[in-house]
C-alpha cells in the first residue's frame, strides 16, 4: 500500500516539476490562488462565531445591534469574497491547463516524431502511445492535486483546524479521524484502475477501429456495399461489452471498498457531533463557537469528502495515466538522426536482414546491393517478397535487424530524411486544399508558388490549386487515380537526392502511367532512383533491375539481361505480356 502511495505521490511530483519548468508563472499563480482560495473559505467559520456570540451577548443584553450588523455585514463580505474566489479561481484553473496543455501535446508530438518507426508495427509499444496521449490530456489537473492539497485544503483545515484545537483539542483531533478511512479506500482504488486502464486500452483501440469501419469515410462505402455493417457492429458490440465488463468489475470492487469505508466515516462523523454537544454542555465552547462549528460543519465534511473522494480519489483513478504519459517522454527510446545524406557517392547494403516486431521471421533477409549515385533501380517481385520493407529501410525509416545500410560512410540509422523523397504506396490523402497537399512536402523551403504549381501540372493534376481536398472540411473528394497524382506531385516537389517510388502509379491509367514513368525517368537522370513496380515493362526504364523473391535478392541485371536469362524476371514478363 506504502508503495502505491509513494509511487502516485512520485507520479504527481514529478508531473508538478515538469509543469514548473514549462510554465514557472501558472504555477505560482496557481499557488498563490489556492491559499488565498483556502483562506476565504476558512474564515467563513471565524465570522460565523463573531456574529452568533454577539447576537447571544445582544439577547443578554450585553451587547448593542448595531455590533450584530457590523458582524452580519463582516459575514456576507466573507460569503462573496468566497464565492467570488471560487469563480476566479475555477476560471483561472482551466486557463492554466489550456496554456500548459499546449506545452504537453508539443513535448508529446516531438517525442513521438523522434521514436523508431517500428514502434508503430508493435501493438504494444501503439498501447504505451495511447495511453501517454491519454496521459497528457489529464496530466495538469493529476499533478495539482498536490497543490490543491497542500495550498488549498491545507490552509483551509489549517485554519480551521487550529481553530477547532484552540477550543478543544479532541474536537480536532475527531477531524482527523474523518480522513483516514477515505485516504485508505482511494489507495486501493489506485491498484483497481491502473489494472483497468491496462486492461481497456487495447480493447478501447479495437472498439474505436471498428468505429471507424462503420462511419469513417475512407471504408464505411466498402463496407455498406459487402454488407459488413451488422458484423463490424457486432464486434463492436462485442468489444463495448468487454470495455462495459472490465469498468463494470472496477465500480463494483471501488463501490463495496467506499460502502465500508462511508461507515466509518459516519461513525466518526457521529463522533464529533457528540462532542461538539458534550463540550457545549460543560461550558467549555462558548455558544457562538457552537453554532459555528455546527453551522459550518456541512462544508467541513464537503470539503473532506472533496478533497478525498473528488480530488485524491479521481488523482488516484488517473495518476497511472499520468504516469504513462511521464515514462513515455523519459524513457522511451529515441533515435539521433542528425546526419544529412546530401549529395552521397553510394549506398551500401552489407548482409541487411530485417524483422518486424514481433516476429522472428526476417522478411528482408542478407540482401548485398551497392546502388551508386545517380543510378535508377528497379525493385520487383511477388507480393509479400519484401519490396516495400527494403524501401523502408534504404530511406532509414527502419533500421536493419542486423547487417547495415551506409550512406557513404553515415549509418541509415545516423540520416535524417532531408534531402530524401518518396511516393509511398500507401500515401497519405490530406484533407488540406491541393496547394498545401503538395508543399508538405517541403513546408520550409519558402519556394515560389509556381513551384507547386508546376510539381502539379508535371504529375497531371488538373484541378485548381487553392481546391480543399477531401470531405471533411467542405472539400471535393478525388478518384483514386487523382489523389495519386496528388502524391507523385508532392514526391517530386520535395528537393531531393534519392527519390524512392512504391508503386507509385498503381491507380493510373496505363497511357498515364507511361507519361509518369517518362517524366521520372527524366526527372531522376542526375539523381538516384529507386522505383518498385508491377509492370515488368516499365522497369526497363531502370539502369537496373532486382528481383526479390521471399525476402532475397534473386536476380539483379538490366532489362535486356533479365528478360533473356532463364528466371523468376523472365517468367514473370511472359506472363503479363500474355495479357
Ligand atoms: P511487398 O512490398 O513485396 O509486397 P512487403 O515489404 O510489404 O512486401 O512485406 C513483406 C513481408 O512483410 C510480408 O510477408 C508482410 O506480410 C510482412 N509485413 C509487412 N508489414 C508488416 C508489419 N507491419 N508487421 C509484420 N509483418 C509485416
Amino acid at each position: 500500500m506504502m508503495n502505491i502511495v509513494k509511487k502516485s505521490v512520485k507520479t504527481m511530483l514529478d508531473g508538478l516539476s515538469l509543469l514548473f519548468h514549462m510554465k514557472p508563472g501558472s504555477i505560482i499563480g496557481y499557488i498563490f490562488g489556492s491559499i488565498l482560495h483556502g483562506f476565504s473559505w476558512s474564515i467563513e467559520i471565524l465570522c460565523m462565531q463573531l456574529l452568533f456570540d454577539s447576537v447571544y451577548d445582544w439577547a443578554a443584553g450585553e451587547e448593542e445591534i448595531t455590533k450584530v450588523w457590523i458582524n452580519l455585514l463582516i459575514l456576507g463580505i466573507s460569503f462573496i469574497f468566497s464565492q467570488v474566489m471560487n469563480g476566479a479561481f475555477n476560471c483561472y484553473g482551466q486557463n492554466c491547463n489550456l496554456r500548459v496543455s499546449r506545452y504537453l501535446s508539443d513535448l508529446l508530438f516531438d517525442k513521438i516524431k523522434e521514436i523508431p518507426l517500428t514502434a508503430f508495427e508493435d501493438t504494444e509499444q501503439l498501447e504505451q502511445i495511447e495511453k501517454a496521449v491519454n496521459g497528457g490530456r489529464i496530466l495538469f489537473w493529476v499533478s495539482t492535486t498536490v497543490l490543491d492539497i497542500i495550498f488549498y485544503y491545507g490552509t483551509y483545515f489549517f485554519i480551521v483546524g487550529s481553530y477547532m484545537i484552540q477550543l478543544n483539542p479532541v474536537l480536532g483531533f475527531t477531524l482527523l479521524l474523518i480522513f483516514l478511512p477515505c485516504i485508505l479506500s482511494k489507495s486501493v482504488n489506485y491498484l483497481i484502475f491502473e489494472k483497468k486502464e491496462n486492461l481497456a486500452a487495447s480493447e478501447r483501440r479495437r472498439m474505436v477501429c471498428y468505429e471507424d469501419f462503420l462511419t469513417g469515410l475512407h471504408f464505411f462505402k466498402e463496407t455498406r456495399l459487402l454488407g459488413a455493417g451488422k458484423y463490424f457492429q457486432k464486434l463492436h458490440i462485442n468489444s463495448l461489452k468487454k470495455l462495459g465488463k472490465i469498468e463494470w468489475q472496477a465500480q463494483v470492487s471501488k463501490g463495496v471498498i467506499e460502502l465500508i469505508l462511508s461507515i466509518v466515516t459516519a461513525v466518526c462523523y457521529g463522533l464529533l457531533l457528540y462532542l461538539l454537544f458534550n463540550s457545549v454542555l460543560n461550558h467549555s465552547i462558548s455558544l457562538g463557537a457552537f453554532a459555528a462549528i455546527l453551522g459550518s460543519l456541512g462544508r467541513l465534511y464537503g470539503n473532506m469528502n472533496e478533497i478525498v473522494s473528488e480530488r485524491i480519489g479521481w488523482a488516484s483513478e488517473n495518476v497511472a495515466s499520468a504516469g504513462n504519459f511521464l515514462n513515455f517522454i523519459q524513457k522511451t527510446e529515441t533515435e539521433n538522426r542528425e546526419k544529412q545524406i546530401g549529395n552521397f557517392h553510394k549506398i551500401d547494403l552489407n548482409n541487411l536482414s530485417f524483422s518486424y516486431p514481433g516476429s522472428s521471421e526476417p522478411v528482408v533477409k542478407n540482401v548485398n546491393l551497392s546502388i551508386q549515385r545517380g543510378e535508377t533501380l528497379a525493385i520487383v517481385g511477388a507480393n509479400g517478397s519484401g519490396k516495400t520493407t527494403l524501401c523502408r529501410l534504404i530511406m532509414g525509416l527502419y533500421i536493419p535487424t542486423t547487417g547495415e545500410i551506409q550512406y557513404d560512410n553515415i549509418s541509415s540509422s545516423e540520416i535524417n530524411y532531408t534531402d530524401i523523397s518518396s511516393v509511398f504506396q500507401k500515401y497519405c490523402r490530406y484533407e488540406m486544399s491541393l496547394r498545401k497537399n503538395i508543399e508538405i512536402s517541403d513546408p520550409y523551403t519558402g519556394n515560389p508558388y509556381s513551384y507547386s504549381e508546376k510539381a502539379g501540372r508535371t504529375a497531371g493534376v488538373q484541378i485548381s490549386m487553392d481546391t480543399v481536398l477531401g470531405r471533411k472540411f467542405h472539400g471535393i473528394d478525388l478518384s483514386g487515380g487523382q489523389w495519386q497524382r496528388v502524391a507523385i506531385a508532392r514526391g517530386i516537389y520535395r528537393k531531393h537526392s534519392l527519390l524512392i517510388l512504391d508503386e507509385p502509379t498503381a491507380a493510373l491509367d496505363p497511357l498515364e502511367e507511361s507519361r509518369i514513368y517518362h517524366m521520372f525517368q527524366k526527372i531522376s537522370e542526375n539523381k538516384t532512383a529507386v522505383i518498385v513496380t508491377h509492370r515488368l515493362a516499365l522497369s526497363r526504364i531502370a539502369d537496373r533491375i532486382i528481383v526479390m523473391k521471399a525476402g532475397k535478392i534473386i536476380q539483379c541485371g538490366t532489362f535486356n539481361e533479365l528478360v533473356q536469362e532463364d528466371g523468376e524476371y523472365r517468367k514473370m514478363y511472359m506472363e503479363q505480356l500474355k495479357w
